[in-house]
């Protein structure tokens, strides 16, 4: 039998994904500073259009935040060097993402993706299934249903669009469990 290929010569890809408001960046930050810690190089990412709260910085919702690259096509993550990439917002990336993470991790890097897995229709976000089923490791955060209570994989818009791609804060949008993923049924 061969050796086996290590994440030098094979990358490594690891997904955070869940619904919004749940920490998904706050857990990318969390893998981006460790990995600086153990003495690799990492670049952190986000798309052009996620300002909301600091366009040159990763920023959470609790005000953690850490220095960032803004990009606003996929193959421009190509042009970084580091050992870890780690992209925030990945969903807003609706196409180019899957073959550009896949020659990322050709090179032997270690991509690091946070995102939304679905659209509040409930469909798969952009390239995110794609790149969940080739993950080596996926973390998905859940949150709480503002209906119930009860655990919440979905996130629901408040208001009518039909674009995918809005960039909000709380107020716009809300996590929702499955028995509560449709807006107007919100009273059952
Ligand atoms: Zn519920």
């Amino acid at each position: 039998m061969s050796e086996p290929h290590t994440s030098e010569d094979i990358g490594r890809l690891e997904v955070i994904c869940g619904p919004m408001f749940v920490g998904k960046t706050t857990e990318l930050i969390r893998r981006i500073q460790a990995a600086e810690a153990s003495g690799l190089s990492v670049r952190a990412v986000k798309h052009q259009l996620d300002d909301r709260y600091d366009a040159r910085a990763l920023a959470t919702h609790d005000g953690r935040r850490i220095p960032a690259s803004t990009i606003e096509r996929p193959n421009e993550l190509l042009a970084f060097e580091e050992d870890v990439i780690g992209l925030d917002e990945s969903h807003f990336f609706k196409v180019g993402l899957h073959p550009v993470v896949m020659e990322l991790l050709g090179k032997g890097r270690r991509v690091i993706l946070a995102g939304l897995d679905r659209t509040s229709l409930n469909e798969p976000f952009g390239e995110m299934a794609r790149l969940l089923i080739e993950a080596d490791e996926v973390v998905k955060i859940s949150g709480t249903c503002a209906v119930c209570g009860g655990i919440a994989v979905h996130t629901v818009r408040l208001f009518d669009s039909r674009d995918d791609i809005v960039v909000g804060g709380s107020g716009m949008f809300e996590n929702r469990c499955r028995r509560h993923l449709s807006v107007s049924g919100s009273s059952s």
